[in-house]
This record gives structure tokens, sequence and C-alpha cells, in this order.
């Protein structure tokens, strides 16, 4: 059997940036509106810092208005709302994405709970859970909504596909699964508590692994012919020593089975940066009451 098809984040999410970047253009010609994108980085975790600063770069290059607060990592909780209050009132600003983790002392969900729900572009308020949950118009968490993206781009219309999702976290599996059954597929989620994990994903048309074990899923576990969306990102010393990224999926043995793969780095990853810019700017649109603009380069 020939080895899978390897799907290309990267470029797809170049196409995504472009478009985003092309209707940013129209959006502010036909309404005057430039949509803005405010990240708020509280202490100075080195992930964080290199996330905030791609964030950024492409927000410009989309031609988004950036703006970037800090606070320490001895900020309040008081001072991380007050700053959240602050942004939600700040008519400049459609999106906010407070980047996490955030310190100990600082109770995350207390914070996405005080984001306005229409600027929440990264879909974790309770109100944007709900929305997709329930079929109704949302903010929708970026990764799992790159995913999709990737998984149209390679099949097309995925009506009465079997879905897989392994994790059950908010931000990727819950809101995926909700993703995958607004597309109509079939959708079966997975967890720690699933018996034969492996008999399980072998049903899988469709197989996304966000569970953040580096390469627990083996090749023997993927159906002949499916599509494979590997959402982990995981930093391993392999035996010469070096560190390396991998994902959820032991890649090399899944590529022989699969009929289409994401690898990592390059599947999912720049799919979240591209979609929280599509997010922005559907964001933008709603608050000044306008429908998304078509895309002219399409
Ligand atoms: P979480 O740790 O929040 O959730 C992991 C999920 O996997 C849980 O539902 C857990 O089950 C399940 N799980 C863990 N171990 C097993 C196991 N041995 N067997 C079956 N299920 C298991 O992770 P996230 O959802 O936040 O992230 C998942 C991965 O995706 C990580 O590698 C993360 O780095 C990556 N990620 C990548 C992004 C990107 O931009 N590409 C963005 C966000 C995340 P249970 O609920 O029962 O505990």
């Amino acid at each position: 059997m020939a080895e899978a098809r390897i799907i290309d984040g990267k470029a797809v999410a170049e196409r995504v940036r472009a478009s985003v970047g092309r209707r940013v253009a129209l959006l502010k010609a036909a309404h005057g509106v430039t949509p803005g994108l405010a990240v708020l980085l509280v202490g100075t975790d080195p992930a964080s810092q290199v996330y905030v600063r791609a964030k950024g770069k492409a927000t410009v290059e989309a031609g988004i208005a950036s703006f970037e607060d800090r606070l320490p990592a001895g900020a309040s909780a008081a001072d991380v709302l007050a700053k959240v209050r602050a942004l939600n009132a700040d008519a400049r600003v459609h999106g906010i994405l407070v980047q996490l983790p955030l310190p100990d002392q600082v109770d995350e969900a207390a914070v996405i709970d005080a984001i306005d729900p229409a600027k929440d572009v990264d879909g974790f308020h309770v109100i944007n859970a709900g929305r997709l949950a329930t079929g109704q118009a949302a903010m929708v968490p970026c990764t799992p909504l790159g995913c999709l993206m990737l998984l149209k781009e390679t099949l097309g219309d995925l009506t009465g596909k079997r879905a897989l999702v392994l994790g059950r976290s908010n931000i990727v599996g819950k809101p995926m699964a909700q993703l995958l059954l607004g597309a109509h597929c079939t959708v079966t989620i997975a967890h720690s508590r699933t018996r034969d994990l492996a008999a399980e994903a072998r049903r899988a048309e469709i197989l996304i692994a966000a569970v953040g074990k580096p390469e627990m899923v083996k090749g023997d576990w993927i159906a002949p012919g499916a599509t494979v969306i590997d959402v982990g990102i995981n930093r391993i010393t392999g035996a010469d020593g070096k560190s390396r990224l991998v994902g959820d999926v032991a890649f090399q043995e899944a590529k022989r089975v699969a009929g289409a793969i994401t690898p990592v780095p390059g599947g999912v990853g720049p799919m979240t940066i591209a979609c929280l810019l599509e997010n922005t700017l559907t964001a933008a649109c709603r608050q000044a009451g306008v429908a998304v603009p078509a895309d002219p380069g399409a």
C-alpha cells in the first residue's frame, strides 16, 4: 500500500493567513473597521513569550492591529482581571487572548470568565462553549478549528464519517468533537478511562489524537486509509541525546497505514495562529454588525 499523503499544515495556514489579510483590507475599505487583537502575557514563561511574539508578528502581517499587555509574574488576580476589563471596554480591541498558563495565584477560570464572550477569540468562555454545543454562532477554539479546516481540505465533505477524538479537554477534545458533530460525523470521544483504545481507534475513518503522550498511537491502531490529525506537541530526548518534537502518533509507523496524516511539527501547530487571526476577523465583523467579507482571492 502507498504511504499516506502528508497534510501540509504550514501551507494551508499560509493560505488562511493570506485570505484573512485580504478580507481585513476589504473590511477597512468598506466599513473603516480595523480588527484589533490584544494579547495579555503574565510573567516571563519562555515558551509563552515565543508564542506571544509569533502571534504578534502574524497579527501585524494580516493587517490586524496588535496590542500587547504584560504583567509581572507576581501580578495578583485583581490586576489581571482589571486588565481584562480594560480590554473589554477598549473599542479598538475586538479579540482578547490571555496567554495560558497563568501564575498559580491567578485563577484561570475566573479570568476566562471575565473576558467579554464577543471578544473571546480563544473560544474558551463557557458562553462560547455552550453556543458551539448548541449549534449557535460561537467563537470556536483555534486548534480544533484548524483541525477541521485540515480535514475539509483533505476529505472535502465529512458527512457520515466515523471519527474518533482521543482526548476530552475543554480546549481541544470536547470542541473538536462538537465541530465534527456539526460537520455530520459519527463521533466517539475516548480518554484515559476508555477500554481498549486500540480497538476504538481501528474503527475510525478520522482519528484526532490530542492526549499529550509522545507517540502513543501506534501504526496498528490505525485503520488502513484513515485520516490522522495529530494535535500533540511533545518534546522528547532521542537516542542521540538531542531533543526533538513529536506528536501523539507514532508517525513513521502510522504513515505506512493511514491515507493522510499531519506531521509534527508542520501540521496542526501552524493552523492555530491562522485560526486566531480568522477568529479576530470574525469577532471584529460581528462587533461592527457587518458580514465577514468574501475573499476576493479565493
Ligand atoms: P490535556 O492534558 O488537557 O488533555 C489530555 C486528554 O488526553 C485528557 O482528556 C486525558 O484523559 C487524555 N489522556 C491522557 N492520557 C491518556 C491515555 N494514556 N489514554 C487515553 N487518553 C489519555 O491536553 P490538551 O487537550 O490541552 O492537549 C493535548 C495535546 O495537544 C498536548 O500534547 C498539547 O501540547 C497539544 N496541543 C497542541 C496545540 C497546537 O497548537 N497544536 C494546542 C493545544 C494543545 P482524561 O480526561 O481521562 O484525563
